[in-house]
């Protein structure tokens, strides 16, 4: 798959302590990026990738913590991408202010805000890393309260424990008026069969909400998802082999590039074998490639080499590096990411050719 994704991990600091992060936050050496790195590594990929495929993404941590820094960084991004680059970030809510949102609307940056739903799902799992008792949720909607927010995105995960409220979060936000919202299952933790199946339940659900939205002529949310699907789809019948070639370019917060995004799960330096190169010195894609090579041979050699929805490299080096059986740790999410593909792919067979829907997922500029 091309190269069309810059992922810029401003740094692994955050105000919060979610029990699920994907990111080793507040672990290990403190590490932030210059403006400088950030630079160099846009001006890398730009120089890789055409105008029309270019998306960058800036995400931490927090980043919103060091907005001096943000404001440099997509600014720049802005210029070197071009008029049609899509930029966005993922951020918990709890710093936004309407001048950022300002900044947002300005420089055409996509806002998303991680929530996992009401207060009862999102305060489950994301809480303060230092004052625990305050709710999370509670904070994020105050701050939330002021804004447009058919500009903004939202995006939850579910566990194996909050998959039965999904629709009903997912329709709760919808009425507050959110234009976009994402949605992603807890990959990493293990999933019993009895929660899979409500979770093929609950897409179900999904589908039927999305379409009957559609019928009453509502403007249903933009699923952002839904745009991974379609992509996966289109790449599976063009090639089975699809997610051998990885079309993200991940910088750390250390300045280092990653030949994977899970590595960032451990604190810096644990998974310093899945480096390939640095911003100062730019990307070395051969070593990038060699490190995706290995798990893709392992997925291979399983079993496990066809029919993928996403991409299952990550999944593998994520248990190696945490001492975890990766055969293991690749059924797991195989069931849990064929039930959750399965769903939206029931989705999107239901709502293709409704006008409004073509309409909403025939465009570029997905995020
Ligand atoms: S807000 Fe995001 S970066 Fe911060 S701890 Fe939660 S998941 Fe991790």
């Amino acid at each position: 798959m091309p190269l069309d994704h810059l992922a810029v991990y401003l740094s692994n600091s955050c105000n919060l302590a979610c029990s699920y992060c994907y990111v080793a936050v507040n672990q290990g050496p403190a590490a932030r990026l210059g403006f400088e790195d950030i630079r160099r590594a846009v001006d890398e990929f730009v120089a890789r990738v055409p105008p029309e495929r270019r998306k960058i993404t800036f995400i931490g941590g927090e980043p919103l913590l060091d907005w001096p820094l943000f404001v440099k960084a997509a600014t720049y991004a802005r210029e070197a991408a071009g008029p049609g680059g899509i930029l966005q970030t993922f951020t918990n809510g709890t710093l936004l202010t309407a001048d950022k949102a300002a900044f947002f609307a300005d420089v055409g940056v996509h806002c998303t805000v991680s929530l996992d739903g009401r207060k009862q799902d999102n305060d489950l799992h994301r809480v303060y890393y230092k004052t625990k008792e305050r709710s999370v949720y509670d904070d994020a909607m105050e701050r939330l309260r002021p804004l447009d927010k058919s500009n903004l995105g939202v995006s939850l995960v579910f566990t194996a424990s909050t998959v039965d409220r999904l629709l009903s979060n997912i329709d709760a936000f919808h009425r507050m008026g959110f234009g976009r919202v994402t949605f992603n299952p807890e990959l990493y933790e293990n999933w019993p069969e009895d929660r899979i199946e409500i979770l093929r339940r609950v897409l179900k659900g999904l589908a039927r909400w999305y379409r009957a939205l559609l019928d009453a002529g509502a403007r249903p949310p933009q699923l952002q998802i839904l745009f991974a699907v379609l992509e996966a789809v289109e790449n599976e019948a063009a090639n089975p082999g699809w997610w051998h070639d990885c079309h993200n370019m991940t910088l750390g917060p250390d300045g280092k590039y990653y030949s994977c995004d899970k590595a960032l799960s451990f604190p810096v330096g644990r998974a310093a074998d899945l480096r390939s190169g640095d911003a100062a010195g730019g990307m070395d894609w051969e070593e990038r490639q060699r490190q995706l090579d290995d798990p893709t041979a392992f997925i291979e050699s399983a079993g496990e080499g066809a029919g993928h929805i996403f991409c299952p490299i990550g999944v593998v080096d994520h248990a190696r590096h945490a001492g975890r059986d990766p055969g293991a740790a690749l059924k797991n999410f195989r069931r849990v990411a064929d039930a959750f593909g399965d769903g939206l792919k029931e989705l999107i067979a239901l709502c293709q050719g409704h006008p409004v829907y073509e309409e909403m997922y025939g465009r570029a500029d997905a995020v």
